[in-house]
């Protein structure tokens, strides 16, 4: 596991949204950007589960956060301006922008993959966070010192039989990574980077892996300590790479 230890004031006054946060690996990255001081933003596709993340941060004590329902998959150019109306006039800037929603799509050879599946997945894991970032570049320029977080894979890095347009998803996420970073370094407050979560305990790993035993893998909250150090201010210094939630790194990178 990355190892980091977190002062518990270590987002305070900063604005971050999440997408994805109603559940698994984005839930707990809500829930721990909040008990760090951060408002949350927290978007998602089930409103009901966005409202259970509200009440748990609520519940801890945590700044108020503020809930958007967006379906990534069928926004449209104008839900994403509206987002952005809103956010600028609730908090004129945003600090963090971790893109975590995706889905898997199917597990099958590309020769029979279903190509409406196919454009699913594209949309919710890479063309959702290209046009969500654009949007969100003003806001995110007018923060001191911002932090953009793609969330990867090991199908990102090296292809897999079967694994398809999700594969490809991440493969694309990494590009969009480093293109956005190349371009902001040195320009701008903006770092930005990727985390692979490594094998996670949510519902996309139980259905990725029918035959796993759910126990062997950590709980989201568990992979919590690189969120927290990509999205603060020790991490100020790191743009442009792809790191692992569950990977073994020197004590300071
Ligand atoms: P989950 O399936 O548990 O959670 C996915 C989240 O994305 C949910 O909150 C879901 O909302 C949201 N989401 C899905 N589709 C949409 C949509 N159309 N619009 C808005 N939100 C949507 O997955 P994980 O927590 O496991 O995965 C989080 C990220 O980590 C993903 O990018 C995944 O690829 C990556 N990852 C996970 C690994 C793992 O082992 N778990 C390993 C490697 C990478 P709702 O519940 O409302 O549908």
């Amino acid at each position: 596991m990355f190892e980091y230890t977190a002062p518990t004031n270590l987002l305070e006054n900063r604005i971050i949204l999440v997408t994805g946060a109603g559940d698994g690996i984005g839930r707990a990255a809500a829930l721990s950007y909040a008990s760090h001081g951060a408002t949350v933003i927290l978007i998602g596709k089930t409103a009901a589960k966005l409202d259970a993340v509200y009440d748990e941060i609520e519940a801890l004590g945590g700044p108020q956060p503020a809930i958007v329902p967006l379906n990534l998959e069928t926004a449209t150019e104008h839900d994403y301006i509206e987002l952005t109306n809103i956010l600028e006039n609730e908090f004129g800037r945003i600090d963090g922008l971790l893109h975590n929603a995706g889905i898997l799509g199917v597990r099958t050879p590309l020769e029979s993959y279903d190509p409406i599946i196919w454009q699913q997945v594209m949309q919710v894991n890479v063309n959702a966070a290209f046009i969500l970032t654009q949007n969100l570049m003003p806001l995110l320029r007018r923060s001191e010192d911002a932090s953009i977080i793609f969330t990867s894979s090991g199908v990102g890095r090296a292809g897999r039989a079967y694994w398809g347009a999700y594969s490809v998803s991440k493969f694309a996420t990494e590009g969009m990574m480093q293109i956005l970073a190349d371009e902001l370094e040195n320009t701008t407050n903006i770092r930005t980077n990727c985390i692979n979560p490594g094998a996670t305990r949510t519902n996309m790993r139980a259905y990725a892996y029918p035959a796993e035993q759910p126990e062997n893998n950590p709980e989201p909250a568990s992979i919590m300590p690189l969120y927290l150090y990509l999205m603060g201010p020790d991490s100020k210094d790191i743009n442009g790479q792809s790191l692992d939630a569950q990977g073994i790194y020197p004590k300071k990178l």
